[in-house]
Order: structure tokens, then C-alpha cells, then sequence
């Protein structure tokens, strides 16, 4: 497994926000992590990405141990976090933006890399001067994405990167994903969009209340109605 979460805990306070989480990621795989509001799918995504620290459990990366590590260690590793939200700066250009996912690295290489990215992504290149505020909510989104692909990441992790975004967006979006997992990327797809994410996934975590509540390949969760009555609304 490329991914392994064990028994991972996570506690602000009082506030016991992830329950024993074990999860996988196989080479090559599209996972989602889907649950309600609140079920704690950010504070898992963020303590895997070593932005909190779990109070818990072990995670294990590529063959090795990395629950100790720092979070720009585990982008080094080959570990990104596509944060919810996007997380652009939008006083910066869209080329700092985009280059702030090379910070763990140098070199004449990451100028190559940005060069590939703005081919793959047109609307971005045409603006790669101007403030990232001009940006669409789903221009933001693919800049998040390019941001992350500047670290050569093995196993990228998105959280909920479809929230506020119009169907033909998401669609987009996830054609994006899609493809970036055909090229040998690996995906943790944190979603409120169920079906969307059922479908691009071929295996799925259902959480509740920071608890683990279900867990099988994308075609078992989707045909569980009552799973998705109950925890997954019909997003
Ligand atoms: P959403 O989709 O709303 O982001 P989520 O499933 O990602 O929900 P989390 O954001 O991980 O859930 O929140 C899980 C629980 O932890 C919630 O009760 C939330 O209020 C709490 N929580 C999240 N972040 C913090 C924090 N920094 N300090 C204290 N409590 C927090």
C-alpha cells in the first residue's frame, strides 16, 4: 500500500474530531473519504498531511513510518494536501501562486514543470501575470491543483474540491482527476458530492462522527441506500 493509516486519532480539546480512522491507498488508486458535515474529513486529510498533529495512531507512506514527520517533509515524501477552500493568495499573481508548490524544491526542473502546467491548464497560462483574484472559483481550483502537482507528488489529497462550484465545473474537475490518475498519480478524494465521487473512485470510507461507519469498493457504497439516506445526504 502506498498509503497506511492505522487507529488515527485526532483531539482538539474536548472536541474528539477523528476516532481510530485505518484507511488505505493502493499505487495507483482514486480512494474518497465521504461523510457529513463535521464527521472530521478535514482533520483526518490534515493530520495525514502532518498539519495537526494526531493524538493517535501510526501513518505509513511509501514503505515508511512518517507519523513523526513534518508536513513539508511528507510533500518532499511525494505527500500533498489540496486544501478545502483552495487556499490561494489572490493579491499574488497566479505564477507565485502556482510556484509557492515548488517550495521543497530548486532548480531549472521546476521552471520545466511550470511550463507543463500552464500547457495543460490554458486559462491559467493566459492570466500567469495577473493577481489570482481574476481567477474563477474553478480557475482557483485547477491553480490548487497545479500548486500541488509542482511538488511531483505520488498521492495527492483533495479536500472537497468541488464545494462551490458549478456542474460544468465539477465536471471538469473531475475529468481532471481522472486524468491525472490515468497518468500514474495516486488520489485521497475527500467529497461532500457523493455520486461524483463514487464514480471517479474505485473504493470509498464512509465517517461519522469522526468514526469510521462504512468502507467497500465505490459500486457497494453506492448501492447501500441507506448508507446514503443516512450519512451522505443526496449531494
Ligand atoms: P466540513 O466538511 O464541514 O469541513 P469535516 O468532515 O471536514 O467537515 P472537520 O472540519 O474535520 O470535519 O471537523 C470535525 C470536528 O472537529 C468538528 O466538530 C469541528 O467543529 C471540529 N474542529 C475542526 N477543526 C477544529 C479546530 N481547529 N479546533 C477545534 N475544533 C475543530
Amino acid at each position: 500500500m502506498l498509503l497506511e493509516v492505522a487507529g488515527l486519532d485526532l483531539r482538539y480539546g474536548a472536541t474528539h474530531a477523528v476516532k481510530g480512522v485505518s484507511l488505505t491507498v493502493g499505487e495507483g488508486e482514486i480512494v474518497t473519504v465521504l461523510g457529513a458535515n463535521g464527521a472530521g474529513k478535514s482533520s483526518l486529510l490534515k493530520a495525514i498531511a502532518g498539519a495537526e498533529k494526531p493524538t493517535g495512531g501510526t501513518i505509513q507512506f511509501n514503505g515508511r513510518d512518517i507519523t513523526g514527520r513534518g508536513a513539508s517533509q511528507r510533500v518532499r515524501d511525494g505527500l500533498v494536501l489540496v486544501p478545502e477552500g483552495r487556499q490561494i493568495f489572490v493579491s499574488l499573481s497566479v505564477e507565485e501562486n502556482l510556484l509557492m508548490g515548488a517550495y521543497t524544491r530548486s532548480g531549472a526542473e521546476v521552471a520545466r514543470d511550470a511550463e507543463e502546467i500552464f500547457d495543460r491548464f490554458p486559462n491559467l497560462e493566459a492570466r500567469r501575470h495577473a493577481p489570482a483574484s481574476v481567477l474563477s472559483g474553478g480557475e482557483q481550483q485547477m491553480l490548487a491543483v497545479g500548486r500541488a502537482l509542482l511538488a511531483r507528488p505520488k498521492l495527492m489529497m483533495l479536500d472537497e474540491p468541488s464545494l462551490g462550484l458549478s456542474p460544468i465545473v465539477v465536471d471538469q474537475l473531475f475529468d481532471l482527476i481522472a486524468e491525472l490518475n490515468a497518468q500514474g498519480l495516486s488520489i485521497l478524494l475527500v467529497e461532500q458530492n457523493t455520486q461524483m465521487a463514487l464514480e471517479v473512485a474505485s473504493r470509498g470510507y464512509v465517517l461519522e462522527l469522526g468514526a469510521l461507519r462504512a468502507e467497500g469498493t465505490a459500486e457497494e457504497l453506492a448501492a447501500d441506500a441507506s448508507l446514503v439516506e443516512a450519512y451522505l445526504g443526496n449531494a
